[in-house]
């Protein structure tokens, strides 16, 4: 099926997504994709929906989650598909993960307090599908509504990423956790959106080994939270290094992502799909 349009990574408002798991699949199926993976970071509660929409639509459903982990002191994302959702390890890893995410949101607020900004805690909180899993987008969110900001990415920029008054150093999960969480649910491990992390060419080098020796698959080449330049070079650098390619848009709300679904440009010809072998 070389014209199936496959859409790996999304997320639902079980994470810091606006929609809820059935209405992302049904605008994911409207822009006319055939495989669906939905991502939510650190949390797999919203699949059982997610699995049930995306059957009804005449849609190949993916399971998936995004991992939120440090390493060399920045924040990464590791993508799992095909992940049994209901392994005990990867349960419990994820909770682990989440579970400093609250504490985590009442210092931000507390920090945007001493810059005249009240309230945030509980204005954010409007926005949090899933108490477990405040995110800093819900904070952005809030931010654009009191008119702090005129937009989410505004907000990061100005207040919520490392240096700014509102931000909060946190420790993820390390590379290793989150990869055995994955391989432990019989799933394939993805570094997210690979141009989005500040690091060094060698840096980058150093993570792309340590998470190939890890058991790590695949990267993201063509995402939308990469820029369309990057589409070749992380094309090139997934074939250097002996990985399959990921694609998907990283959905999070209409009208709030960069690229739309049907937008999203598929894999350059000369990289391996990580679904290549799926069908
Ligand atoms: P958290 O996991 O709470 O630290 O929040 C991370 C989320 O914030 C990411 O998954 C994105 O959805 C969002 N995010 C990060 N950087 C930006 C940015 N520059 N503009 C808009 N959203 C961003
Ligand atoms: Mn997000
Ligand atoms: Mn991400
Ligand atoms: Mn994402």
């Amino acid at each position: 099926m070389p014209d199936m349009k496959v859409d790996l990574h999304c997320h639902s408002n079980v994470s810091d997504g606006v929609l809820a798991p059935a209405a992302v699949a049904a605008t994911a199926r409207k822009a006319g994709v055939d495989v669906w993976a939905l991502t939510d970071h650190d949390e797999v509660s919203g699949i059982p929906a997610a699995r049930a929409a995306a059957e009804q639509q005449g849609m190949r459903f993916v399971t998936g989650v995004e991992i939120s982990i440090t390493w060399a002191n920045e924040t990464v994302h590791i993508v799992g598909l095909r992940i049994d959702e209901n392994n005990q390890a990867l349960v419990d890893g994820l909770a682990s993960t989440r579970s400093g995410r609250d504490s985590r949101g009442r210092e931000i607020a507390r920090q945007l307090e001493t810059i005249g900004i009240g309230g945030a805690y509980e204005g954010a909180l409007k926005y949090v599908g899933n108490p477990d899993l405040m995110s800093r987008t819900h904070f952005a969110r809030y931010l654009v509504e009191i008119g702090a900001c005129a937009n989410t990415g505004e907000v990061f920029k100005k207040y919520l990423s490392e240096g700014k008054p509102g931000y909060v150093p946190h420790c993820w999960a390390t590379l290793a956790q989150a990869v055995g969480w994955i391989r432990d649910a019989g799933g394939i491990a993805v570094i997210a959106h690979p141009g989005r992390y500040r690091f060094t060419p060698l840096a980058q080098g150093e993570l792309f080994s340590e998470f190939k020796q890890l058991g790590g698959a695949a990267i993201e080449v063509v995402t939308g939270s990469h820029t369309p330049d990057q589409y070749p070079q992380y094309a090139q650098l997934a074939n250097y290094y002996g990985f399959l390619a990921s694609r998907g848009t990283d959905f999070h709300a209409p009208g709030e992502s960069r690229v739309d679904f049907a937008a999203l440009p598929p894999l350059p010809a000369n990289v391996t799909p990580v679904w290549h072998d799926w069908f």
